[in-house]
């Protein structure tokens, strides 16, 4: 017998750069062990596969989901990917995360397959799937975003006068382009331990100095919790931008990033692939993280999403075909037609699901429903904010 709406029960996930307070006083989600609650997982990644709540108890998503797969994910989901395609989390960064790229999905495939044959080397990938994501900023959200434009890159590391990269420095500013802005990174990610250092400290002594507010609060940020990490140069190269709540912003595979500090709500497709660039006490594979990265500006200007909005809802166009994401705020009885597997998050507030059959779901902030494609027309009320990610 299946239901129209199915509350999840969700796996915490508690990584270093984790908030201890963020996920519980926002979400209620308990926190005994003042532990730090980094992510909480909607999806059925086998990394935090979610539960949800049936007549007979609970089974996994993953379980509920292959009992019927046309029923669950709607065919298109289900001929296209014969799995939920997208992960949802809700993200709370106390200190940044790593500088990262995620792979195109014909480098995971190819990176995935040369692992498995080589199961001894540490492995770079998790999954053959690439991992475009979306942020939507819940509260100011700090977060790196794809290079800056060279011209910005040059004069940010004109002022730290740096032997090694000099001749590279003036290549990117006499020819800005792919090759030299490529060549000039494999540099600073190859700098020599004393260079290296001596740099550091001048960039910290004089961040205030040499550079506007934003970026040398980044910078200066970032050094409280890595403080000899080569990352402390990316907000030289990179957009660096504060989301307010509300704004998003979308990240192609390909594009290095990194959140720096608030809270969140990401989607993404299901994987876990990520190569890093700094900001991370893991080993940098270098080689795989060049022939991941696009080596092309990204305009400021073009870092946040624009919605497409009508009376209370948000569509955020999104160039991928793993996932949709609508926003709805403040809404009464507004018709929804469910066609592909559905998951429901209350931002804030309460609302309300109403399907004609007489089944209702009453959810509050932090809570979430899996919703089958077969559950068709709904309606949904709510006070406050929620969003929707579907097919
Ligand atoms: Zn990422």
């Amino acid at each position: 017998m299946s239901h129209c709406f199915y509350p999840l029960v969700n796996v915490v996930k508690n990584y270093p750069w984790g908030s201890r307070s963020a996920l519980n006083a926002r979400f209620h989600i308990p926190n005994p062990d003042d532990q730090p609650q980094a992510e909480l997982w909607m999806g059925v990644h086998p990394a935090g596969i979610s539960q949800v709540v049936c007549e007979d108890g609970t089974c996994s998503l993953t379980e509920l989901i292959a009992t019927d797969k046309q029923a669950m994910l709607g065919s298109k989901i289900a001929g296209q990917f014969g799995e939920l395609p997208y992960l949802l989390k809700i993200l709370a960064a106390e200190s940044a995360l790593s500088i990262q790229v995620h792979p195109q999905k014909a480098q995971a495939q190819a990176g995935f397959q040369r692992q498995q044959q080589n199961p001894d080397n540490p492995p770079d990938y998790n999954d053959d799937n690439h991992k475009p994501e979306l942020v939507y900023a819940l509260t100011p959200f700090m977060a790196m975003n794809g290079f800056r434009n060279p011209a910005d890159i040059v004069g940010n590391f004109t002022p730290l006068n740096i032997p090694s990269l000099s001749d590279a420095l003036t290549q990117l500013a006499v020819s800005p382009c792919a090759e030299t802005l490529q060549a000039f990174f494999l540099l600073v990610m190859q700098l020599p331990q004393d260079e290296k250092q001596q740099a550091l400290k001048r960039l910290i002594d004089n961040a205030r100095d040499w550079y506007d507010d934003n970026l040398a609060t980044f910078i200066l940020r970032l050094h409280q919790y890595y403080p000899d990490d080569i990352g402390l140069f990316a907000p030289l190269f990179l957009n660096c931008l504060t989301l307010q709540p509300g704004e998003a912003m979308f990240l192609s595979p390909g594009t290095l990033h990194a959140y720096v500090h608030g809270v969140a709500v990401e989607v993404m497709a299901s994987s876990d692939n990520v190569l890093r660039a700094g900001l991370t006490p893991k080993k940098i594979n270098l080689k795989e993280l060049m022939a991941c990265t696009v080596f092309e500006p990204v305009y400021a200007a073009q870092l946040r999403m624009r919605p497409i909005s009508e009376a209370g809802k948000h569509h955020y166009p999104i160039p991928v075909e793993d996932f949709c994401f609508d926003v709805y705020s403040d809404v009464k009885d507004v018709a929804i037609q469910t066609t592909s597997a559905e998951i429901v998050l209350v931002i804030d507030g309460q609302a309300l699901l109403h399907h004609p059959c007489g089944e209702t779901a009453t959810l509050k902030e932090g809570q979430s429903v899996f919703i089958p494609a077969v559950t068709g027309d709904w309606t949904l009320s709510i006070t406050g904010t929620l969003c929707r990610v579907y097919g």
